[in-house]
């Protein structure tokens, strides 16, 4: 795929505070548009409280393999109501094949009871109170917000991203928090939604953990990273 045109005809601007320059991000942004201009969130849900749930049973896990046992847990367990009542046991052998499931039965567990009891019955929409969920940490939080709210107060850092920002040069931090605030820093509120879709897409289809499909990547000649395979 070519790579998207950057600004390069416009006057250079400044580094930002972080050292990047701003048509260099501006390029990269440009060319996820381009090559993933409808990237959503893979894992099936028809509410806030069914993507709560996927976004905990997805860690250390694929997305795919979480839509295959959600429509089970949702049938059995619609709602945070159901759910609260819900045994351990019930749980753990509706969600066994994600992985983790001990702690996972726990963490949506007390996810049903916490929504219940604090929160009226309803996901709330703020990351500060997201967070006090049991199993939802901020990127669970930022996943449920910017997709069911439209809400960006901050960035989901997955494996992908964490990965993929650093090999483009676009964060140093070892942390998916370190990572976080340093994408923040560089790129518009506006786009942070669809930046983390774009670049989870990016990092399943073409920027693998081991051997990235460099020969067909649309951001190529923006990459710098040492983990590149090939180099035009
Ligand atoms: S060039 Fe290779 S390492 Fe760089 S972003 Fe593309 S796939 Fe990933």
């Amino acid at each position: 795929m070519p790579v998207a045109k950057s600004s390069s005809k416009k006057t250079a601007r400044k580094p930002n505070s972080a050292g990047l320059a701003p048509d260099r991000i501006a390029a990269i942004l440009a060319a996820l548009d381009e090559a993933y201009p409808r990237a959503e969130c893979a894992l099936t849900h028809r509410s806030p409280w069914e993507l709560l749930v996927a976004t905990i049973l997805s860690a250390q896990c694929t997305d795919v393999r979480v839509n295959l046992v959600t429509p089970e847990l949702f049938r059995r367990f619609p709602t945070p109501q159901k759910m609260a009542k819900a045994t351990l046991p019930q749980l753990e052998t509706l969600i066994r094949t994600t992985g983790f499931f001990r702690n996972k039965a726990k963490s949506i567990q007390g996810a049903a009871r916490k929504i219940v009891a604090d929160f009226n019955g309803q996901v709330p929409q703020t990351l500060a109170e997201l967070i006090t969920i049991p199993g939802a940490a901020r990127k669970t939080a930022n996943v449920v917000l910017g997709v069911c709210f439209n809400k960006a107060e901050g960035i989901v850092v997955d494996t992908h991203v964490l990965r993929i920002a650093r090999r483009l040069g676009l964060a140093k931090g070892e942390t998916p928090q370190r990572v976080e605030q340093e994408l923040m820093q560089i790129i518009a509120q506006r786009r942070w939604i669809d930046f983390s879709h774009q670049i989870i897409h990016h990092g399943r289809q073409i920027c693998l953990a081991r051997k990235p499909k460099c020969n067909r990547c649309n951001l190529e000649q923006l990459c710098t990273s040492k983990d590149k395979t090939f180099q035009s």
